[in-house]
C-alpha cells in the first residue's frame, strides 16, 4: 500500500472546488511521506481537468469515463472507485465529504475491508504514512482525535472548506491512465432519478469572500431585508444561524454550522448570533469575525476580531449607512 488517492469530482466549471482542496491537502502530506499522489477522474468525459489535477498537486490521473457517471450515479462512482484503488492499492483514500462522498466514502472502506474516518477537519500523517484525523463529536462540543489500526488503506473524508487549495502551478508534471473500469448497467442498484438545482442569486455562500449572517437576535424575517441590503452592498452572501431557518425566516441553504454549510470568507459578520459551537463548527476558519450582540458575554465574542455590544436595531442602519459612504468615495 502506496500514496494517497482522492476521489475527484467534476461539476459544470470543471474540477470541482473541494478536489481543489483535496488535492492540495493530499500534496501536503505526500510531501511528508514521499509518496506519490493519484486522483480519479471519473466523468461522461474528462478534458482538461486532467491537467488542472496535475496542476494542483497530482502525480497521476486515473481518467474513467463512461456515460454511466454522467451525472452523480452512487452505484457507478463506489464501482469505478473500487477498481482504481483495487488497482493502485493507495495507503490513503481522501474523499470530500459532499453529497457523493458521503455515500461513496463508507461503502468504498466496507468493500475494500476497512475503516473510515468521517467528517474530518483536520488530517495529518506520522513518517509511516498512518494517518491521524480529527472530526467534530457530540454535536460540535468536542473534538476526536482517530487513527487508524492495521496496515489497511486509510479512508478519510475531509470536509469542504477546512483545506485551501493551493495555486495551481501549470509547470508540474504528471501522468495520465485512461483506466478501462468495468462498468454496465447492472452495478446500479439505486438510480439517480433527478437532480433539482438551487438557483443562487448572487455569489455562493461557501465562495463568498464576505458572508452576512443573522440569528434568531433578529427577532423575525422582516429583518433578513437590511442584511441582504449590506451584504449586496459588499458583493456578499447572505447567512443565518439554524435558529433564525427553524424559524422559517430565511431558507435552510442559508444554514451555517455543523449541520448547514462550512463557509470560510475573509470576513464574517454576524448580526444577533449568541455563537453556539455548532454554529462556529461552520464558520470558525473565517479570517475576521465582526460580531453585534447585544449580550457582552455572548459566545460569538470569544471568536471575535471586532464585536459590537449592542442592539442591532441601533447598530445596523448607520453602520450600513456608513458602508455605503465609504463605497461611495
Ligand atoms: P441564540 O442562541 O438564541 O442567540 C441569539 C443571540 O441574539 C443572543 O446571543 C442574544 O444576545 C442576541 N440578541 C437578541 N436580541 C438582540 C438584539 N436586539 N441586538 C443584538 N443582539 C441580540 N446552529 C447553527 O447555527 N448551525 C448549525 O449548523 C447547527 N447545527 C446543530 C446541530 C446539532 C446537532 C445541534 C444540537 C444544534 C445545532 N445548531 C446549529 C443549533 C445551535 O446549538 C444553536 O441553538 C443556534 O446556533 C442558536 O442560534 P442563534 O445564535 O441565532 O440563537
Amino acid at each position: 500500500m502506496q500514496g494517497i488517492l482522492v476521489l475527484g469530482e467534476l461539476d459544470s466549471n470543471g474540477l470541482a472546488s473541494v478536489t481543489g482542496e483535496l488535492l492540495s491537502l493530499a500534496r501536503s502530506l505526500a510531501d511528508e511521506t514521499g509518496e506519490q499522489v493519484s486522483v480519479s477522474l471519473q466523468g461522461a468525459s474528462v478534458g482538461s481537468e486532467a491537467d488542472d489535477a496535475i496542476a494542483i498537486g497530482a502525480d497521476k490521473v486515473y481518467k474513467v469515463e463512461s456515460p454511466l457517471l454522467s451525472e452523480a450515479q452512487i452505484d457507478a462512482h463506489l464501482s469505478a472507485l473500487e477498481q482504481v484503488a483495487r488497482s493502485a492499492e493507495p495507503s490513503i483514500v481522501l474523499i470530500g465529504r459532499t453529497p457523493l462522498g458521503r455515500d461513496v466514502g463508507p461503502r468504498l472502506a466496507f468493500r475494500l475491508g476497512v475503516a473510515v474516518a468521517q467528517d474530518c477537519v483536520e488530517v495529518s500523517v506520522n513518517a509511516a504514512g498512518r494517518v491521524t484525523a480529527t472530526r467534530p463529536v457530540y454535536g460540535g462540543n468536542a473534538m476526536a482525535s482517530v487513527s487508524f489500526s492495521g496496515d489497511g488503506t486509510q479512508v478519510v473524508i475531509v470536509r469542504p472548506k477546512t483545506v485551501e487549495a493551493g495555486e495551481p502551478d501549470s509547470g508540474r508534471s504528471g501522468s495520465v491512465e485512461d483506466f478501462a473500469a468495468n462498468l454496465d448497467d447492472s452495478v446500479i442498484k439505486a438510480r439517480l432519478v433527478e437532480t433539482v438545482s438551487q438557483e443562487t442569486e448572487g455569489v455562493r455562500l461557501e465562495d463568498a469572500g464576505i458572508v452576512v449572517s443573522g440569528g434568531r437576535g433578529l427577532g423575525g424575517p422582516e429583518p433578513f431585508e437590511q442584511l441582504q441590503a449590506l451584504s449586496d452592498l459588499l458583493d456578499g452572501a447572505l447567512g443565518a444561524s439554524r435558529a433564525a431557518c427553524d424559524a422559517g425566516w430565511i431558507d435552510h441553504s442559508h444554514q451555517v454550522g455543523l449541520t448547514g454549510k462550512t463557509i470560510t470568507p475573509d470576513l464574517y459578520i454576524t448580526i444577533g448570533i449568541s455563537g453556539a459551537s455548532q454554529h462556529m463548527a461552520g464558520c470558525s476558519a473565517s479570517k475576521n469575525i465582526v460580531a453585534i450582540n447585544r449580550d457582552e458575554d455572548a459566545n460569538i465574542f470569544k471568536s471575535a476580531t471586532y464585536g459590537v455590544v449592542g442592539d442591532w436595531n441601533k447598530i445596523l442602519p448607520s453602520f450600513i449607512e456608513t458602508i455605503r459612504e465609504l463605497r461611495d468615495d
